[in-house]
């Protein structure tokens, strides 16, 4: 594999490419399967550590978990209501680090809580000042009392009946999918091999150790395709299916797996930004059923979620329920001056926390679950790491690694790089940065927006700030295969606004027909963006 450095233009991921070069491949020191937040910062470490890493994903990166997030980086408010005060104070330190290295696709963002008891304000007030404290250096601004006028006039879209005041405190917020690209990307200029639609189908053992894993192109009609590769360690950053390979490696021992992950279900609906024309965000802090609700301004439009529901399955595009959807609508009709009503959502999506069962666990609610994650090594040496969340992907895969070394499945590692290491398209300190509360555009690709614009159909607008050079980018560049990689995960348009997402999908699949002579799934993708606009509702 060679090393190539960031100043260099953006590499080709031209896909014949890479599995010629995933077949040539017989041993490295690291495989990692599964490219999702998780995976990919476990990838990108180990990589700066001078081990020879290759990471598979079995769809494509970002296509579990990590694109369905609520765009928050943050400590956590509510874990700190629970009094987990070291999972609040790592990820604040996480928060700065991710906003430093990526400010192109992380930045601050001002929370408002709106008040409509008097003692609230003193309330959660003290507590944010305690979020500050933790924080320390971290901070991105101190916590402010906030009077009535204020509150209307930071949050205009507010609903001003009975309003008291509210309090203001900073968090940050990021674009997901394209930090997962750019991890991705940081990885290969440094010399990793990454590869998705190349699920792992099997795990691979030794003398009773785990030893590598047998791989499929998933875009090979044939299905003949496959190979194996061997590896000093396996990990297995799978996120919500991560029982699934646990299986593959107790298999070879002919034990059961006990499951690990108890998922739950989180639903946002996205609406018009006029429901919330504000810089800042909301927060409801106990909604009244004691839940927690955001508003997020995000790419020109609304965010509003989320829920924490319990599932016993883990499907790749799980569905609302007409209870969750009901709830948003209703809670948000208590904050915005102007109720949001089914009719207003424009894009519906959920994803799916892997949370960490107990091990004592039965069933039983999500909501009291650890949201910490857990690294754990089979007997035979296989690591699984699942939990957690974006935020803390760093400093996971630092865990990782050490659990790795300190099962003698790698040897002693240099130093990790990754605190103070830029990603791919950060642009240089100082330049000003276009906040991502507003609409998408050039602007995201940071120091790699120049190239963008040396592609042809650079002026060819599609559409919500995505252009006709973009689109070729994404083939060219950033692995994309398919019309929803493009419109779910390159651009966000999929999560904004469903309808003009379909719309646009034809002269994208034409783009990639020319690029690539496929068109990209158009018709799954046209189904797909059906079921995002579908919002399930409660019978009268
Ligand atoms: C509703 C919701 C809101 C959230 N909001 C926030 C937030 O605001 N801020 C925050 O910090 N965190 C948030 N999180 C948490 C965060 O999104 C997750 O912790 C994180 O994305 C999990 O990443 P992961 O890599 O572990 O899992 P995933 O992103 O699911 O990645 C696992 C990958 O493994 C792949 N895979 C599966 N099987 C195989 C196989 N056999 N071979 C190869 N690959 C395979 C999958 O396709 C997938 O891409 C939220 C989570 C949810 C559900």
């Amino acid at each position: 594999m060679t090393s190539r450095t960031a100043a260099q233009p953006p590499a080709c991921t031209d896909r014949a490419e890479l599995l010629q070069a995933l077949e040539a491949l017989h041993e490295v020191d690291l495989i990692v399967i599964g490219g999702g937040a998780s995976g990919l910062g476990v990838a990108l470490d180990a990589r700066l550590r001078g081990l020879s890493v290759l990471l598979l994903e079995s769809h494509d990166f970002a296509g579990g978990t990590s694109s369905r997030a609520t765009k928050l980086v943050h400590g956590g408010v509510r874990y700190l209501a629970q009094g987990n005060i070291g999972l609040v104070r790592e990820a604040l330190h996480e928060r700065r680090a991710l906003l430093n290295n990526a400010p192109h696709l992380a930045q601050p963002l001002a929370f408002v809580m709106p008040a409509y008891r008097p003692w609230e304000v003193p309330f959660y007030g003290a507590g944010l000042k305690i979020y500050d404290a933790l924080a320390g250096a971290a901070s991105l601004g101190p916590t402010e009392w906030l009077g009535r006028a204020r509150t209307a006039q930071q949050l205009p879209g507010v609903n001003p009946r009975h309003l008291f005041g509210g309090v203001k405190y900073w968090d940050g917020q990021f674009d997901d999918a394209r930090l997962a690209l750019a991890l991705a990307r940081t990885a290969a200029a440094q010399g990793a091999l990454l590869l998705n639609y190349c699920p792992v189908v099997d795990v691979l053992h030794e003398r009773g150790r785990t030893r590598g894993v047998r791989w499929r192109d998933a875009l090979d009609g044939q299905g003949a395709r496959c190979g194996e590769v061997r590896a000093r360690c396996v990990v297995n950053a799978t996120g919500v299916w991560v029982d699934d390979i646990r299986r593959m490696d107790d298999a070879a021992r002919g034990s059961a797996t006990a499951a690990m992950v108890a998922p739950s279900q989180g639903v946002h609906l996205v609406v018009d930004r006029s429901f919330l024309p504000s810089r800042e965000a909301l927060l409801v802090p106990r909604t009244r059923d004691g839940r927690v609700l955001f508003a997020v301004p995000w790419l020109g439009h609304v965010i509003l979620g989320t829920t924490d529901t319990p599932r016993h399955d883990t499907v790749r595009e799980p569905r609302a329920l007409p209870e969750e959807t009901a709830f948003i609508l209703k809670e948000s009709a208590h904050v915005l001056a102007h109720a949001p009503l089914a009719e207003d959502v424009l894009s519906i999506w959920v994803g799916l926390r892997p949370l960490v069962r107990p091990a004592d666990d039965e069933e039983g609610a999500t909501k009291s679950i650890s949201r910490e994650h857990t690294v754990r090594v089979s007997p035979a040496g296989l690591v699984t790491v699942t939990g957690g969340k974006w935020t803390t992907y760093r400093a996971m895969a630092e865990d990782v690694l050490r659990h790795c070394e300190q099962a003698g499945l790698l040897p002693a590692l240099p130093p990790c790089r990754t605190r103070q290491f830029p990603l791919l398209g950060a642009p240089a300190a100082g330049s000003a940065a276009i906040p991502l509360t507003e609409l998408p555009g050039l602007h995201t690709y940071g120091s790699e927006a120049a190239c963008v614009q040396a592609l042809p159909g650079a002026t060819e607008a599609l559409g919500l700030g995505l252009t006709e050079a973009m689109v070729r980018h994404a083939v060219r560049h950033e692995y994309a295969r398919s019309v929803e990689d493009v419109l779910a995960r390159r651009h966000r348009m999929l999560f904004l606004d469903a309808a003009r997402a379909a719309a646009v999908a034809p002269a994208v699949a034409a783009i990639l027909q020319e690029e690539i002579g496929v068109d990209g799934d158009l018709e799954a993708f046209l189904q797909l963006a059906l079921q995002y606009r579908q919002v399930p509702l409660l019978q009268p």
